[in-house]
């Protein structure tokens, strides 16, 4: 295990996605499935006519994290482009690659162009700065095989994992019955290619592997006692972004089960497409007033100084 040190930590960002900030859902929120939808249509529209903004938006980022006194970062990269500016930058952390796909053949060629990627990255390293790792995206979006393949091979070369999981009501459904709001979008993820295996989205995971490669788990919001059981024994940790999971209507993370069951839990702010800034102190400020009661102030804003631990 290596552990980052870092002053402040916001372990969960998508930097590149700072030109999607329009999509933010203002205070009522937007649900989940309509949110992710407009994202990915935004998305390819940029894509088509180059990477430029997604690049622009990373250096903006981490100018935006410097100046709120994170040190350490975890963050993911679908396109690459914060992948080169956050190695050239002072903070420390992850830069996450990531991969998904729901067409068993194509989603494999994904991860075998990310590990070539991620394997000539790895090289230019250095103590204390910026490491390379994998995204695996999230139950309704990729293969089982991938998660497969893609986790035991970040176990067996100490890559970095990281995955979103548990995060919305539709995420949950659709695992366990195969219906729920994803049916909203046939054609985006494909989810009904792929059989509900009528489980929790982190006993899925359990049951893939993905668990034992000790991953940076997202959100965890759609979780029961025995899934945080079930995390605390991996030796997971999981990524907290409270302001998105309020604009996106996903519920509230029961943050004081995984602190009592020993889970390794940072703050995070997910991208400027659903949360309001990349200050992790708002976020701290944000989790102090939802789990007011359950969780003391002290212990909330003890999760801004936590080293971030990775594989
Ligand atoms: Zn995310």
């Amino acid at each position: 295990m290596t552990v980052l040190a870092g002053n402040i930590l916001n372990a969960h960002t998508h930097l590149e996605l700072g030109c999607l900030a329009h999509l933010c859902p203002g205070r009522g929120g937007n649900a989940f499935v309509p949110w992710i939808g407009a994202l990915i249509a935004a998305r390819h529209e940029i894509s088509a006519s180059g990477e430029l903004p997604f690049q622009r938006s990373a250096e903006e980022g981490i100018a935006q994290l410097l100046a709120s006194g994170v040190a350490t970062v975890g963050d993911i990269s679908a396109t690459g482009a914060s992948v080169e500016p956050l190695l050239a930058s002072d903070l420390s952390g992850v830069v996450y690659l990531e991969v998904l796909g729901m067409d068993r053949e194509s989603a494999r060629r994904h991860l075998r162009e990310r590990q070539r990627r991620i394997d000539a990255l790895r090289r230019r390293e250095t103590a204390g700065g910026v490491r390379v790792g994998l995204s695996i995206h999230a139950p309704y979006s990729c293969h089982p095989e991938l998660f497969r393949e893609g986790a035991a091979w970040c176990w067996a070369e100490s890559v970095p994992l990281c995955v979103h999981v548990g995060e919305s009501r539709a995420e949950r459904d659709l695992l366990q019955t195969g219906a729920g709001g994803f049916s909203a979008l046939p054609n985006v993820f494909n989810v009904a290619d792929v059989p509900a295996p009528g489980c929790s989205p982190v006993a899925y995971l359990q049951d893939l592997g993905v668990l034992e490669a000790q991953p940076l788990l997202v959100h965890c919001v759609q979780v029961d006692s025995a899934d945080i059981a079930r995390i605390a024994a991996a030796g997971a940790a999981v990524a907290h972004c409270p302001r998105s999971n309020r604009l996106l209507q996903c519920g509230r993370m029961p943050l004081e089960q995984m602190l009592a069951a020993g889970v390794r839990v940072y703050l995070g702010t997910d991208s400027l497409a659903s949360s309001p800034s990349l200050d992790v102190r708002e976020e701290a400020a944000a989790a102090n007033r939802l789990h007011d009661g359950k969780v003391t102030p002290q212990a909330v804003y003890a999760l801004l100084h936590t080293e971030l631990v990775v594989l």
